[in-house]
């Protein structure tokens, strides 16, 4: 049985927050200073505008912080984007790539999503990809073949060091921001499939090593049976890491 990684609650604020939430950032980060977590490792993904400033404020704790999205290119004629560069110098150490929401908004297809793969590990920064069903493909039975395609298609050309360091979120669609959990069963049948995936792309040692997120109405009350799932690492969670009780009490949860 090969080691687990460890686990990893990764917050994702999406389009929320201003100055007045840095002080649930604190919030937060003295939660985790009191020891609570330490066995989870935790990053939360908040709006650009606020990144130095939360990244200044969880420097002094154990958790990181990340961007939502980056730019394919280093820089250029891109009015209102960001690239990795700018994200890892504002304090990131992760970026979220392919999240839904960026697929149905801005029809980011696979080939884009790829490109910004390899933007966020040119500059140095943990690439999580999400990957994930809308309702009709798994109401059709096609989730998981839907699901390792996009693995497959944002993993093209990525080398097997750069692989063994990338994190990948299984998020369908259905269940994010719907209070609509997948069953434990649900998230356990396609993080493996992703897993075994990775063996055959690369080898034993880097699918051991992917940490595989569940994403998708995780709260502090079903990530324990959700985190008990061999291949289910750790999780991506929008609605409750906006408060700093929830948010903790998750994390310990999830360890
Ligand atoms: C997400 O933002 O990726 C997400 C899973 O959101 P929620 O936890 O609110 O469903």
């Amino acid at each position: 049985m090969p080691n687990r990684p460890r686990p990893l609650v990764a917050g994702n604020w999406k389009m929320n927050g201003a100055s007045a939430s840095l002080q649930e950032l604190m919030a937060i980060g003295q939660g985790f200073m009191s020891g609570l977590d330490a066995e989870t490792e935790a990053l939360l993904c908040v709006p650009a505008t606020l990144l130095s400033r939360a990244s200044e404020i969880l420097s002094r704790t154990p958790i990181r912080s990340g961007g939502q999205d980056c730019h394919w290119q280093q820089s250029g004629p891109h009015t209102g984007d960001i690239s990795a560069e700018m994200l890892k110098d504002a304090g990131a150490s992760h970026v979220i790539v392919g999240h839904s929401e960026r697929r149905t908004d801005h029809g980011e297809d696979d080939a884009l999503v790829a490109a910004k793969v390899a933007a966020a590990l040119r500059h140095g920064l943990t690439p999580i990809l999400c990957v994930g069903e809308g309702l009709d493909v798994r109401e059709a039975g096609r989730h998981v073949e839907h699901t390792l395609a996009q693995v497959d298609a944002a993993l093209d050309g990525v080398s097997t060091d750069d692989a063994a360091g990338i994190v990948i979120a299984y998020e369908p669609v259905w269940a994010i921001g719907t209070g609509k959990v997948a069953t434990p069963d649900d998230a356990q049948e396609v993080c493996g499939a992703i897993r075994r995936r990775l063996r055959a792309l690369y080898d034993a040692a880097v699918a051991d090593r992917v940490r595989i997120l569940y994403g998708g109405s995780v709260n502090a009350k079903n990530v324990g049976e959700l985190m008990a799932q061999p291949d289910v690492d750790g999780g991506l969670v929008g609605g409750a890491s906006l408060d700093a009780d929830g948010f903790a009490a998750l994390c310990k949860n999830a360890g």
